[in-house]
């Protein structure tokens, strides 16, 4: 079964005149896209194009050739949405409330049942499946919400800021779930976290402005930092105004000083070494380039 979608000279401008999505073209098949790109960058309001909740004010979608405004049925009919402000009742169990949310997703009775079995034990919640949603933590309520985006089985799942408030081991179960559901499915996953996507993704996009700054695999994204990542170590009396001079991947306290990973066009100081560089040094450098950090 077809599974493409190709965005086409979008732009979207809010009632207000603000133009959140800037022009953008992504051609995405199946697999796991990571959405990369900071705060206000206009992820989400992209997203809610591509999930049919806003229209383009400019371009289109197509989903398999079909144009997703005109039409939007079907892509619904085989769209999973996870939107940032997903909300729960707090009284309902996880099994009451997916049984809720398929009645109104229209899914036939017969079905609905055996589907929200299988989709608590996808998301691993099988066991929880009885319990008061109000006491789940935050990483369990967000795998009812990739459950209930689960239930019909969609070609294509969007998924939009998932780790934010999760702790460190949520955050890594969700990658893992991630993983296990890509399959011959295209899932859009959205962060301004890389590592939520360097381990899953098989294509990136990263957008600041509104506009796409990459679009591709990510090995390209990581050959573009090469020779422009350094290590320094830099004395603690130095700290604060590196900070500010440079932009700075990582920083690890260490007995001698500070050692800093720079993503900078040139070498920070005469004593900085040049590293091999990583995805997240990449996402760095991309974004200092254009010049958002
Ligand atoms: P991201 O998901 O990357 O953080 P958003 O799509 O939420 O970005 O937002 C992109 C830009 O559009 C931001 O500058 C934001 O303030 C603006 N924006 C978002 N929603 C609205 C709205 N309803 N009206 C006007 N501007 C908005």
């Amino acid at each position: 079964m077809a599974c493409q979608l190709t965005v086409e000279a979008v732009r979207y401008r809010y009632a207000k005149g603000f133009e959140a999505v800037a022009g953008i073209d992504l051609d995405m098949g199946p697999g796991i896209l990571g959405l990369l790109g900071p705060n206000g960058a206009g992820k989400s309001t992209l997203m809610r194009i591509l999930a049919t909740l806003a229209r383009p004010s400019v371009g289109r979608v197509l989903w398999n050739g079909v144009d997703i405004a005109r039409t939007p049925n079907a892509l619904r009919a085989e769209l999973g949405y996870l939107p940032q402000d997903f909300g729960i009742y707090p009284s309902l169990s996880a099994r009451e409330f997916l049984a809720y949310l398929a009645a109104v997703k229209g899914l036939p009775p017969a079905r609905a049942q055996s589907r929200i079995e299988e989709c608590l034990g996808l998301v691993g919640l099988g066991d929880a499946a009885d319990r008061r949603l109000g006491d789940f933590s935050g990483g369990m309520r967000q795998r009812v919400g990739i459950a209930q985006a689960l239930l019909n089985d969609p070609r294509l799942l969007i998924v939009d800021e998932p780790t934010v408030g999760l702790d460190p081991e949520e955050r890594l179960r969700f990658r893992h779930l991630m993983t296990d559901l890509a399959g011959d499915r295209l899932i859009i996953l959205s962060t301004h976290i890389v590592s939520d996507v360097e381990a899953s993704a098989t294509a990136l996009a990263v957008m600041a402005k509104g506009k796409l700054l990459f679009a591709g695999a990510p090995e390209p994204l990581v050959a573009q930092a090469h020779g422009h990542v350094w290590e320094w170590l830099v004395p603690e009396s130095q700290l604060a105004q590196a900070r500010t001079q440079f932009t700075i991947s990582s920083s690890l306290r260490r007995p001698d000083g500070v050692r800093l990973r720079v993503v900078a066009a040139r070498a920070p100081s005469n004593d900085a070494q040049a590293v091999t560089p990583d995805l997240d040094d990449a996402y760095l450098w991309l974004l200092a380039r254009d010049g958002v950090r």
